[in-house]
């Protein structure tokens, strides 16, 4: 039997029957990367040895008759600007090339005490900046769909391990879309909760008002299941929210009957036909499920890259200041004084695209500059926020497409960087309001080449289990193949 092809539920049962060992399940996956990651580059490090050590604690638990939890024995990949104690954490950067985790990530660690099974860390943009992989400061990932193309990103790694079977699920973040729009480009499904439903300690910074960790996995049911593992309050990080989670597995009932999906209708305008096509298919499929579809309007959209691209490098130029040489990661080996050591540390360190956030945030910030765009921008978040509470008092979810483009070839948009912020329209919205969204498979461009289209669906604030029940009865459906 194949085991890398399962979901969380079948290794689950796999287990439970003793027709497989946690063991066998690991190595399976362990011996599969060995083979397929030559070719799509998703791990930038493995840890066979942690995860052995856990596949036997899961078999030992086992042959004691303990009752086993869903997630244990389940192979795991985890983004590398996660945290995991005792090994490598670089964020895609050469800054941090040599850099090893002092503690496990929140994330991480209710991972592994539910029983998953660590397999190692994935490749990245460079601390999440970016959208295909490619400003990973070591090799740009390949979209196991098409190897020719770009996986999506940042979490780029992420997505295209859980696509090609290289681990059952996967963590990654998402700061302006880099779970939704990975997962639609790599043709599985990867969700961000609520700002605050899943804890961030442990999550290297980039726009801490905008980062979340989230799961990625090849079926709503196993993000359930993943998102159910990690949510919930955290005494280590004081935004993370203290409501209950709700029981988000429990709310995947298939029935749908009644729920009033809204549709953007400035969205889908001018949106690429072959994306446009699908889509519009995926909400007639609601239509069949008893939904009622509900035009709707986010008229602030259009400010929203703008208003994205101002908060996020403010944000970071502060953020990614802690990276001087002296506390974290590289040291220019060569320098005259103090200054010039962070100078060089710094001009070395960082790839292209970080310089340019840094520098773009540090302008907006700067005196003279900060009310025209920092303190602008925050009133427009303010008002894109308030767009989607407007919205969501006439219905219960949205469906947009996650990006206006199919994935592209590598090295297409390298030179165009405004081109590549130009396509997060439909995923930094979100981001901005805080408010939780998935994205699903839906079909494939109907032209040659024929790629994955993914379809972004979001809700209220802390509405995940209605969100999931969506996603899920859309997937139990046939959404995910819709031709
Ligand atoms: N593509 C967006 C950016 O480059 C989103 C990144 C993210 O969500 N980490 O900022």
């Amino acid at each position: 039997m194949d085991f890398t092809t399962l979901t969380i539920s079948q290794i689950h049962e796999l287990l439970k029957s003793r027709q497989a060992t946690a063991v066998e399940i690991t190595q399976a996956h362990l011996a599969h990367i060995e083979q397929k990651d030559k070719d799509v580059r998703s791990y930038l490090s493995l840890c066979p040895e942690r995860a052995l050590e856990q596949a036997k604690r899961v078999d030992a638990a086992v042959a004691a008759g303990e009752a086993l939890a869903p997630l244990a024995g389940i192979p795991v990949a985890v983004k590398d600007v996660i945290m995991t104690r005792g090994h490598h954490t670089t964020c895609g950067s050469h800054i941090l090339e040599n850099f090893v985790a002092p503690y496990d990530a929140t994330a991480v660690q209710r991972l592994e005490r539910a029983g998953a099974v660590i397999l190692g860390k994935t490749n990245c943009d460079e601390f999440a900046m970016g959208s295909s992989t490619e400003n990973s400061s070591f090799f740009p990932t390949h979209n196991p769909r098409d190897l020719t193309r770009v996986p999506g990103g940042s979490s780029g790694g992420s997505a295209a391990a859980v696509a090609a079977n290289l681990a059952t699920v996967a963590l990654g973040s998402d700061t302006g879309g880099s779970i939704r729009q990975p997962s639609a480009f790599c043709d599985i499904v990867g969700m961000m909760g609520t700002y605050g439903r899943v804890s961030r300690y442990g999550l290297v910074a980039f726009a801490s008002s905008l980062d979340h960790i989230g799961p990625f996995g090849r079926s709503v049911r196993d993000v359930a299941l993943v998102l159910q593992t990690i949510a919930g309050n955290d005494p280590l990080d004081s935004t993370c929210a203290a409501l209950p989670v709700d029981d988000y597995v429990g709310a995947l009932t298939g029935d749908i009957r009644g729920t009033r999906v809204g549709v953007p209708t400035e969205y889908l305008n001018g949106l690429n036909p072959e994306i446009r096509g699908n889509i519009q298919k995926g909400i007639d499929l609601f239509g069949k499920l008893g939904c009622e579809i509900v035009p709707i309007s986010l008229p602030h959209t259009e400010y929203a890259i703008g208003c994205y691209y101002i908060i996020c490098t403010a944000e970071a130029s502060a953020n990614l200041a802690r990276y001087d040489g002296v506390r974290y990661g590289f040291r220019s080996p060569q320098h005259d004084d103090l200054r010039d050591m962070y100078r060089k540390s710094r001009n070395l360190g960082f790839g292209a695209e970080v310089k340019r956030r840094i520098m773009l945030g540090t302008y907006v910030l700067s005196s003279g500059y900060y009310d025209a765009y920092y303190l602008k921008a925050q009133k427009v978040r303010t008002l894109i926020t308030r767009d989607f509470v407007e919205a969501f008092d006439e219905v219960d979810v949205i469906v947009t497409p996650t990006s206006p483009i199919p994935p592209f070839k590598l090295g297409e948009k390298m030179d165009d960087p405004l081109q590549m912020y130009l396509a997060d329209i439909y995923t930094v919205t979100a981001s901005l309001a805080g408010i939780p969204g998935i994205s699903v498979p839906c079909g494939k461009t109907p032209s040659e080449p024929s790629l994955p289209v993914g379809m972004q669906i979001l809700a209220k604030h802390f509405d995940e289990a209605n969100l999931l029940r969506v996603a899920d009865a859309y997937e139990k459906a046939g959404g995910f193949k819709i031709s």
